[in-house]
């Protein structure tokens, strides 16, 4: 089914909405204007693609608010020559966001369906940096090497060590992070020379980061 046309009415207040809501980096506002937002979200929920908020896709998943979306992409401070890991693809529009602001996105989802369905959208609009793999985020093979750049878009108890001994040193790692039946925080870590720092930004609710990939029917 195509997808309804935008009015360009709605694009421009859901750009008002998030620079209202503190969004102030030039090139994340960009790369929010540019990615359609209706391709990723279900056919009779695209007349809802620019409101400000998550919306269910398949596999009983959401695609995030689109201020939550911005704001995590902003405190990355990514930059072009970066290396980014997405731990939970859902409909691939963060890797879309993240695909125009570096060199290289990784992402991983757990559920089939979503990552194939994801891989096709994002292929269909040209984001040919995004690598989409159906596979675990608790279980990422070695050979993928390390990142500059960790964005987790599923709520974790806690990170895995595992996780930050993938980020290069300088590097940034966002999760949102606490009890998955409940709200989160989002927490951001830094890599530095003598270890970790870590500090606590928002509160907020994301689907659980579960564990191994998904038994689908
Ligand atoms: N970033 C997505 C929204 C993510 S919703 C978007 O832009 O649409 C969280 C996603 O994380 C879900 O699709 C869920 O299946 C996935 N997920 C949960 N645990 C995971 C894991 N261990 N490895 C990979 N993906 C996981």
């Amino acid at each position: 089914m195509p997808s309804l046309p935008s009015t360009p009415q709605e694009k421009i207040v859901f750009q008002l909405n998030l620079r209202r809501s503190g969004i102030s980096d030039q090139a994340v506002l960009r790369a929010m204007e540019e990615v359609p937002r209706e391709l990723f979200v279900m056919s009779v929920d695209r007349i809802y693609a620019y409101r400000d908020t998550a919306l269910g896709i398949a596999c009983g998943q959401t695609i995030s608010q689109p201020f939550i979306v911005a704001y995590m992409t902003e405190q990355l401070q990514l930059r072009p020559e970066h290396r980014v890991l997405e731990i939970g693809t859902g409909s691939g529009y963060q890797a879309a966001i993240l695909s125009k602001l570096c060199r290289e996105v990784v992402s991983l989802e757990r559920f089939r369906t979503l990552a194939d369905r994801a891989r096709r959208v994002l292929a269909g609009i040209g984001c040919s940096n995004v690598e989409v793999i159906h596979g675990d985020g608790f279980d990422i093979p070695e050979t993928r090497g390390t990142f500059d750049r960790i964005m987790v878009t599923a709520a974790m108890e806690n990170i895995p060590d595992a996780l930050l001994e993938r980020l290069e040193p300088g590097g940034v790692l966002i999760a949102p992070v606490g009890p998955v039946d409940d709200r989160q925080v989002l927490v951001r870590v830094v890599r530095t020379d003598s270890g970790f720092k870590r500090e606590e930004l928002l509160p907020v609710r994301f689907v659980p980061a579960l564990p191994g990939v998904a038994r689908e029917l």
